[in-house]
């Protein structure tokens, strides 16, 4: 019997290095950071990293085994908060790059977390449902040790969703011995789960759009948008920007590129997804080729999928006036400067993608408190959180003259270091 292992992250040969961007983006905010700078260095080293093994027994009996990882970034201004991703691209490189994203997205919004990230390097789309059960079970029992509601709590990510963590909490629970709801966000309601966390991200996006539009006079009725990515952020982002008279032009997944300049039926596209897994075949539309695709001539272009999506060349080739980034770390700090030369307004990602964290962070109110909020009372807040954010990112990118990324992560550094100088070290 040939027994097929997941592959080893550190074997992995030409992936561009996630963790190198942000690096770069720490090395950029430092000289804004006055005496705190001194601090810096702790936002270039991960707190803590744990890979572990995760064996399971295949529906065909052979044992199989695959990368975990879990990856807390800070822990200066709480526990560790953020999600876990299930996807063949995962590498301790890429984990440890979105738990610092975590770091900067929590701050920024000013939730009390620190930030942390999870993923296992597997294509859930190869995995049999009861096979996905086994590997999310042990890998939680396996990142148990650093897991729990006051010490760092996951959520969804790629290839993850409300059932991965119902199994995370009930894995986390059966191993403490009591039924531990806070230990992870984005459940079924039914297991403390909150109304309104399952659209949060794709909202949060257009409310950050909307709110760049209007300092920018670039109004979301009538704009054309182009949104890369549909799932649960691209997916819900363009049915609430269609919802707010938006057309949206075109949209890529991971299986097709379609446009349509007459605006695509967004509740179809999401039901053929829905149907299909994906939007190939999908009829209301024409397909597309990719260089197209990026050259597409819009207001808003939104990449809600991978990470270093928008490189240099096609940040030279983009004809779009504004990007809002759904996905985390969509864009490589050199073709963030090409874009600021060609005065195309940048979102970034750890201000347009907080809606998910926030409404998370309503969730673990709720489930501490047992006592569970209204979805309007849940929008309502959130609205409130991103334009607090919005409006203090945007006046500080005006005073200080620098990016909305720049300005983003002076705020959240300023934050986290100024917590990490108050505590001192230890011993
Ligand atoms: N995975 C989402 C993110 O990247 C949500 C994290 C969370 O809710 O903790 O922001």
């Amino acid at each position: 019997m040939t027994i097929h292992h997941g592959t080893l992250s550190y074997l992995d040969p030409e992936r561009p290095e996630p963790w190198a961007s942000f690096i770069e983006q720490i090395d950029r905010v430092a000289p804004h950071l006055g005496s705190l700078a001194q601090w810096v260095e702790t936002l270039k080293r991960p707190k803590r990293v744990l890979i572990v093994d995760v064996p399971i027994v295949r529906d065909d009996g052979s044992i199989a085994h695959y990368e975990g990882y879990r990856v807390q970034h800070n822990l200066s201004r709480g526990p560790g908060k953020g999600g876990v991703r299930f996807h063949p691209g995962v590498s301790l490189n890429e984990v440890m790059a979105l738990a610092g994203w975590m770091t900067v997205k929590n701050a920024a919004l000013g939730l009390p977390y620190g930030g942390a990230k999870g993923g296992v390097r597997i294509d859930p789309r190869a995995f049999s449902r009861a096979e996905l059960e086994r590997i999310t079970r042990r890998y939680t029992s396996e990142i148990g040790i650093v897991i729990g509601p006051d010490k760092d709590i996951p959520a969804p990510d790629i290839g993850t969703d409300q059932q991965t963590m119902a199994w995370m909490m009930d894995t986390y629970s059966v191993n403490v011995g009591h039924t531990a709801s806070g230990v992870v966000t984005g459940k079924p309601i039914a297991l403390g789960g909150s109304l309104g966390r399952h659209e949060a991200t794709g909202r949060g996006v257009y409310i950050a759009a909307r709110e760049a539009g209007i300092r920018s006079g670039i109004p979301i009725a009538g704009a054309r948008v182009v949104v890369q990515g549909f799932g649960n952020v691209g997916g819900i982002a363009a049915r609430i920007f269609r919802e707010n008279g938006a057309k949206i032009i075109a949209l890529q997944d991971a299986e097709s590129t379609i446009a349509n300049p007459a605006g695509i039926d967004i509740p179809a596209a999401l039901a053929h997804a829905a149907a299909h897994g994906s939007l190939a075949g999908f009829f209301g539309a024409e397909p597309l080729g990719d260089d197209d695709f990026w050259q597409l001539e819009c207001e808003y272009f939104v990449p809600a999928a991978l990470e270093g999506q928008v490189t240099p060349q096609r940040a030279q080739a983009m004809r779009t006036r504004i990007i809002v980034e759904g996905a985390n770390g969509p864009t490589t700090p050199a073709a963030d400067d090409i874009l600021h030369e060609r005065d195309i307004l940048v979102i970034p990602d750890v201000l347009a993608n907080a809606g998910g964290v926030t409404v998370s962070y309503f969730e673990w109110v709720q489930d501490f408190s047992s006592f569970f909020w209204s979805e309007e009372e849940i929008n309502a807040r959130l609205e409130s959180i991103m334009m607090k954010a919005f409006e203090a990112i945007w006046q500080t990118a005006q005073e200080r003259k620098v990016s909305i990324r720049t300005a983003a992560f002076i705020i959240a550094c300023q934050r986290v270091l100024a917590a990490r100088e108050q505590r001192g070290l230890y011993p």
